[in-house]
């Protein structure tokens, strides 16, 4: 029998710590040597058990039901409880293969719900997505939530120093303010090993396929309590023509079902291409004369956009297709000509990128009157044909065993 018992919730002031004993099989997918403890840049110390528990069960859930668990804890908020079933649900349609099993016991059901402020808030990472819900909002000044822990190494105090100054002048810029949270919720599992577990049957790994949505929607209960929000945004990566065909933990079919005390979730600007929001994001700058920069890269510690990996690469030239300059936004680029060499001969564009390099390319084709010699090249590309088999196979191979290592010592 697997068990996960919710201990004691102890919190100090921003602070809060999970108290939890396992047992059973489940125990092999935990670090019981890494605290579960999350750090608010707000006091949390009158926000009750009830949503304390929530950051906790929203990235202890999805284990229990791969590792059929039960959870034990002892208060839950009411519009909470209701919920999972339905976020539960998007999950079982994602993967059909998978047994989504688990069982959550509580003793307490408690109403938490509040007459709904006007306040809003948006999970902020920097990049193309958040930008365009921050843009999509603009009014609402949605607080802008900034996790720690996240693509940010709990040990990269440098990058993660430069994210912080990045969301306080976003903040700034756009007259809201910032929530931080530092949280040790990509630690206190062995994402390999649930990885490994989970492989075979969902074609997915565990932070993107099963952990991230909810896992990063949960932190945001203290303060949806505290502020009475009515609703807190999370921005889509993929968009209505991925439906069915690709896997995501933040999916509209879970994210949107997620509730707590009050506030609702909306899984944001699902409607538009990630080209779109680019396009929404350079029309913006330029109608509203604003200066902000755009961080999309994780790629480099430090936390600045690197200019030299495939996502860069990706928003360079799909910031230039909207006759935009890449500098503006936040990318310092020395050699143009890389990109194009780099794309053709090194890297190997996934079923998932390619439909985005080539929206970039019917933009390019759509402006073509306004763009410059030099990126000709994109102009005849074929992305169906980008990658020979040599490449394909060379690199499902090595992706297959990076996981495998990671499985192998817990990471
Ligand atoms: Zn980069």
């Amino acid at each position: 029998m697997n068990n996960i018992i919710l201990d004691k919730i102890i919190v100090e002031k921003n602070r809060v710590e999970y108290e939890y004993t396992a047992s059973g099989l489940v125990k092999e997918y935990l670090n019981l040597d890494e605290k579960f403890f999350i750090e608010y840049s707000i006091d949390i110390s009158d926000v009750p058990e009830s949503i304390l528990v929530i950051p906790f069960l929203c990235n202890m859930l999805p284990i229990s039901w791969v590792c059929d668990t039960e959870i034990k804890v002892n208060e839950i908020d009411k519009d909470f409880y209701d919920s999972i079933n339905d976020f539960k649900q998007g999950y079982i349609d994602m993967y059909p293969k998978v047994d989504f099993k688990g069982t959550l016991i509580a003793n307490n059901i408690v109403d938490n719900s509040y007459t709904s402020s006007k306040r809003t808030a948006s999970f902020f990472s920097g990049g193309v997505d958040a930008f365009s819900t921050l843009i999509s909002h603009v009014d609402e000044k949605p607080v802008l939530v900034t996790l720690w822990g996240s693509d940010v190494k709990l040990t990269d105090v440098k990058g993660w120093n430069i994210v912080k100054k990045h969301a306080i002048e976003t903040a700034k810029e756009f007259n809201t303010n910032n929530l931080f949270i530092k949280t040790s919720f990509r630690l206190f599992l062995k994402e390999g090993k649930l990885g490994n577990l989970v492989y075979e049957k969902a074609r997915d790994y565990w932070w993107h396929g099963f952990q991230h949505g909810i896992g990063l929607i949960g932190h945001i209960a203290p303060y949806a309590y505290i502020n009475k929000l009515s609703k807190v945004y999370i921005a889509s990566s993929f968009t209505e023509k991925d439906r069915g065909k690709v896997t995501c933990a933040s999916d509209p079919t879970i994210d949107n079902f997620v509730r707590m005390a009050s506030c609702k979730t909306i899984h944001d600007g699902y409607e538009f291409t990630r080209q779109d929001k680019v396009h929404n994001i350079v029309t913006f700058k330029k109608n509203n004369n604003r200066n902000f920069e755009l961080r999309v890269c994780w790629e480099s510690e430090g936390g600045k956009n690197c200019c030299s990996c495939e996502k860069c690469y990706r928003t360079i030239y799909g910031i230039i297709a909207e006759k935009a300059n890449p500098s503006e936004f936040g990318f310092d680029i020395d050699n143009i000509n890389k990109i194009e060499n780099e794309l053709k001969h090194k890297i190997v564009l996934s079923n998932i990128l390619i439909p985005l390099w080539k929206d970039i390319q019917n933009r390019f084709i759509e402006n073509k009157e306004f763009l410059y010699e030099q990126y000709k090249w994109i102009y005849k590309i074929n992305f169906d044909n980008i990658n020979n088999d040599f490449r394909k196979k060379y690199v499902n191979k090595l992706w297959k065993i990076i996981y495998k290592i990671k499985g192998k010592i817990n990471l």
